[in-house]
């Protein structure tokens, strides 16, 4: 590792919205899984959705419908979801802006990779067909840990993997509820907005897009008072 890291060294990314155009896909898919169940979902409910574990989700389309939580209508729903961004995930996943060169960049500079995701593994091996297994260390799913996102546990295993203290780390997310996960976990979180704003907060630096980052970058959003934009 290059001594203009100092400190850094390693990057938790988030996979949905962030490395991948995946919250497309997941759009789809739970805007028709509501139409499924009973009815068009609001902008109020998918807006809650963004960046939720999928039990969080699929409570919060229930409520929104009026549906009792009943155990077997959630997994059924839950399969029928799953089913649905398999089939979306296997036509390709689009990647954000960026990202790709962004993946290359922290292996370049020695940076530890891992994808922190609160996709379930089921999908997220889908979707690391289109990653490339190799940019990462290792990889963390919402049905790995005992709590997802906006909880500690996904980020906490992440840095636990790569045998790092989370303050070793910056994570990089595009989601309140993801940013809230790592900032609780004690990361500092570089944010790249894509499906909704995020607010300013202690330990978040924001960029419009992961385009053209460098490793430099990488340090200096890691290194950063927060609230900063670069
Ligand atoms: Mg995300």
């Amino acid at each position: 590792m290059s001594d203009a890291f100092d400190g850094l060294a390693g990057v938790l990314w988030d996979m949905d919205g962030t490395l991948l155009d995946s919250e497309k896909m997941w759009d789809v898919a739970v805007r028709e899984l509501s139409i499924h169940l009973g009815g068009p979902m609001t902008e109020e409910t998918r807006l809650k959705t963004i960046g939720a574990s999928s039990a969080n989700a699929l409570g919060v389309i229930f409520d929104a419908l009026g549906l009792d939580r009943d155990p077997a209508a959630l997994a059924d729903a839950k399969e029928w979801m799953f089913t649905r961004v398999e089939e979306l995930f296997g036509d390709g996943i689009p990647w954000r802006p960026g990202a790709h060169d962004a993946l290359r960049t922290a292996r370049a500079h020695g940076l530890r990779s891992a994808l922190v995701t609160n996709t379930e593994r089921r999908l997220t091996e889908r979707a690391l067909e289109t990653l490339g297994r190799h940019h990462f260390d290792h990889s963390v799913c919402g049905d790995e840990v005992p709590a997802g996102k906006p909880h500690p546990d996904p980020y906490l295993r992440g840095a636990e993997l790569l045998g790092l203290h989370p303050s070793q780390c910056l994570a990089i997310e595009d989601s309140p509820t993801g940013a809230a996960s790592a900032q609780a976990a004690g990361c500092v979180v570089l944010i790249v907005p894509c499906e909704i704003p995020v607010a300013d907060g202690p330990g978040r630096v924001f960029r419009d897009s992961l385009v053209g980052i460098t490793g430099s970058d990488l340090a200096e959003a890691w290194a950063q008072p927060s609230g900063v934009r670069l």
